[in-house]
């Protein structure tokens, strides 16, 4: 189809997924009207089939925008047999990570890694994903999703607990300081050092960059951060990644990076599977945004991020697949379908908007994508499948959060 004209796409149902509260969440018998690639009007069928446009049907699809997937490390994407099968993690995410580092240190062609990375970028792709923010230590993924017809965000992820670890992550960046095309950010508060950290939000707040960060993904994290001691002590020293130089806040992650002064609407918690009332309350404060990453917390068994007490706060929440090596699908139909599965009370409307205009407005997107409204792109999904028959709206959004890989999804642009 090409991009200049007019077109009327009908379908059985539309979920628009629009902050306009004229809209219902499902339009039953609806359409969706494009001009130039971009959308003109949304709505009932009958109410839109006078225009002079070419009519597209699209049977007993649903019509609905495209997903973003807000937590990705595609440079790992070689590596995808650690994420097959069953997981042997079984709450020990350094026994994971141990696994992950031996397995790259390995030899391996570059050209391997690249084509793994397209690879799961193209099926991203396919499975209805138009926007992606990407994290990795190579500067060279950077590279990867560049003319690839996905809004891509690159991060450069920056670590380091010891003296040398905090000169060499500083060295990095210093060069690049006042380059606003490239984006850095931390790996996680047990991982990266407070002067890195501080150093990196200030720089990722000055040129009005996103600032993603791991946070409480697991116990072990709590642990360290509150002792000094643990799992991953044992295993910072085990990698001469520990010289006593980092002093343990003994606080929450969540606190301690507040205290640093790393949350704000710009941040990008990443899991927070240990998250209590407190740490809600203070990141409901800072406003920041939340990701959320079922497949992968469930396949390393870290636990269940407090996703009720998330949204009853005003946080708002986005979902991401992590890469594969910690997830055996990289499926945001799939990642719904577990958010729905783990919490049951949670609407399905909510669970879509975290796949789409919740991720969308994170990114700065959503004059573009996230949602079904006039102006934005005329780039969006049919999606169909083995849906219930004569399905009311109701039934349908519950289809669309439980049905997971069973989903087909056709791009309509
Ligand atoms: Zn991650």
């Amino acid at each position: 189809m090409n991009d200049s004209g007019c077109y009327l796409h009908k379908a059985s149902y539309v979920v628009p997924v629009s902050a306009d509260p004229k809209l219902p969440a499902v339009i039953m018998n609806g359409a969706v009207l494009t001009e130039n690639g971009r959308i003109i009007e949304v709505g009932a069928y009958d109410e839109l089939r006078g225009h002079d446009a070419l009519e597209v049907d699209h049977g007993p699809a649903v019509l609905m925008p495209a997903l973003v997937n807000c937590h990705s490390h595609l440079e790992l994407s070689y590596l995808a047999r650690l994420g097959q099968g069953a997981s042997n993690a079984a709450g020990d995410i350094t026994g994971w990570i141990r696994t992950l580092l031996a397995e790259r240190a390995k030899e391996h062609d570059p050209q391997d890694v690249e084509m793994a990375a397209w690879q799961t970028l193209a099926r991203l792709y396919a499975g209805g994903c138009r926007a992606l923010l990407d994290i990795g230590n190579l500067p060279e993924s950077r590279e990867i999703s560049k003319r690839f017809k996905v809004n891509s965000r690159f991060f450069q992820e920056i670590l380091g607990l010891t003296s040398s670890g905090i000169e060499a992550g500083s060295a990095l960046i210093a060069p690049v300081e006042d380059d606003p095309e490239l984006f850095y950010t931390a790996h996680a508060p047990y991982s990266t050092a407070p002067e890195l950290i501080r150093q990196l939000k200030a720089r990722a707040n000055r040129h009005g960059h996103l600032f993603p960060v791991h946070v409480a993904e697991s116990a072990d994290e709590l642990e360290f951060l509150a002792t000094g001691q643990g799992r991953f002590r044992d295993f910072l020293e085990e990698r001469g990644a520990w010289d006593g130089s980092f002093v343990a806040p003994k606080q929450s992650p969540v606190a301690y990076l507040d205290s640093l002064g790393a949350l704000d609407e710009l941040t990008l918690c990443v899991h927070c599977v240990h998250c209590d009332a407190t740490d809600i309350a203070i990141m409901a404060q800072r406003r920041v945004t939340t990701c959320i990453c079922p497949g992968s917390n469930r396949f390393l068994g870290v636990g269940t991020a407090p996703v009720p007490q998330l949204l009853d706060s005003g946080i708002s929440v986005v979902l991401g697949t992590d890469s594969l090596t910690s997830n055996p699908h990289l499926s945001l139909w799939e990642e719904m379908r577990l958010i729905a599965q783990d919490h049951p009370g949670l609407k399905p409307v909510d669970i879509i908007r975290m796949a789409t205009r919740n991720g969308a407005a994170f990114m700065g997107l959503d004059r573009e994508l996230g949602s079904l409204t006039p102006g934005c792109s005329a780039s969006f999904l049919a999606v169909s499948g083995d849906m219930p028959e004569n399905a009311s709206g109701s039934e349908i959004l519950k289809w669309l959060v439980t049905a997971g890989l069973e989903i087909t999804t056709e791009w309509v642009e």
